[in-house]
């Protein structure tokens, strides 16, 4: 970890995952799924699965955390858990490591947690490897 970077509390971001996750709005999968990102603010930003009657206008856990962490004034992922059930490692969907990758360097811990912790770590280039970003963009 980089200096000047929040020391990482992954059982913080448990708790958080989990009190959220206890709120997703997902009566159609009934897989509810809770995520918590450490930004470099140092605060805790979580976010739930958000389902819609119409499917593809649900959204992910990730993205409720991404949207209330930049409304919050955070703008760096320090590190980021996501939590869901069953025996399956519930890592990111495809676009979320992209949109984790938008405020996210390759290095950045994704913790992957089940009901009883976090069951692996994995870095956001492991998820997400050569990946597009923000430098592409930058001249
Ligand atoms: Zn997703």
């Amino acid at each position: 970890m980089r200096a000047g970077q929040p020391e990482i509390d992954f059982e913080a971001l448990f708790a958080a995952a989990a009190r959220v996750q206890s709120l997703a709005y997902a009566p159609y999968s009934n897989f509810k799924v809770g995520a918590a990102i450490l930004a470099d603010d140092g605060a805790v930003y979580p976010g739930c699965n958000v389902e819609n009657a119409a499917y593809p206008s649900g959204s992910c856990a990730e993205q409720g955390a991404i949207s209330a962490m930049v409304a919050g004034g955070g703008r760096r992922i320090a590190a980021i858990l996501v939590l869901g059930d069953g025996e399956a490692l519930v890592t990111p969907c495809g676009a979320c490591r992209q949109r984790i990758r938008e405020f996210a360097s390759p290095e950045t811990p994704v913790a992957v947690a089940g009901p009883d912790g976090v069951r692996q770590m994995f870095s956001l280039a492991e998820l997400l490897p050569a990946s597009f970003g923000p430098d592409n963009l930058r001249r």
